[in-house]
């Protein structure tokens, strides 16, 4: 059956962050001065290896950040105690200032999918401050189905919140695509209801060394290739 319906997941998929240049400025306050790419780099590393190894812990409030920035400063390979105690002091002074926003080529995307009858929905493990950030970027108008794992009740790669997602949209997992970013919630959370999946991820397979997923794409603007 031709692909009708795309669900996307939110965080690094549809939106992303202004994570990296905070750390960025933390780092250098910190005493420990990192290129904006290095700190990319060790950023996706990190989250890659709480995806594999700590799965549900990315989005938990309270346990989440300090064993996030561990292991961040670990892949910077900042070693000093005093620096990374520092950078500590500096991303708590920060964590009102950080915010998620459309890539550049979001807003196209959706409206090419819409425009060619493809029906689009969100699925996503996020707090309950989730439609806030939808609507503050214009999601909610775009995207015809939201189901967001605070408000559902339980979270991906739960088959139930696949389930849910289907029934409230009234489609068949066959006629869907799932494109999102973390192998272990997305696409193997989707596969458990029989949809396809695309992974996102940057070349190379950085950091998703240990998949032989073939399915991997760098953003969403390829999704259409995969549709044609
Ligand atoms: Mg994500």
């Amino acid at each position: 059956m031709r692909v009708n319906y795309i669900w996307f997941d939110l965080g690094l998929t549809l939106l992303t962050n202004n994570h990296c240049q905070s750390y960025k400025e933390a780092l250098e306050a910190a005493g420990s001065k990192r290129e904006l790419a290095e700190v990319e780099r060790a950023y996706h590393l990190a989250n890659k290896y709480f995806m594999r190894r700590r799965p549900g812990l990315l989005g938990q409030k309270n346990s989440g950040p300090a064993a996030f920035f561990d292991v961040l400063l670990d892949r910077l390979e900042v070693k000093d105690p005093q620096a990374r105690a520092l950078f500590f002091a500096e991303m708590k002074r920060k964590k009102d200032n950080i915010c998620w926003h459309k890539f550049p080529f979001t807003d196209e995307v959706l409206y090419r999918l819409h425009e060619r009858g493809i029906g689009t929905g969100l699925i996503s493990n996020w707090d309950l401050g989730c439609r806030g950030i939808l609507k503050d970027n214009g999601l909610l108008e775009q995207l015809d189905t939201v189901v967001i794992s605070a408000e559902a009740g339980m979270e991906k790669p739960d088959k139930r919140i696949f389930q849910l997602a289907l029934e409230k949209s009234g489609r068949k997992a066959e006629e869907c695509l799932y494109v999102g970013d973390n192998y272990y919630d997305d696409v193997v959370g989707s596969a458990k209801v029989g949809m396809k999946a695309l992974l996102i991820n940057p070349p190379d397979r950085l950091g998703i060394e240990e998949l032989d997923y073939p399915d991997v794409i760098e953003s969403i603007k390829e999704v259409e290739r995969y549709i044609a």
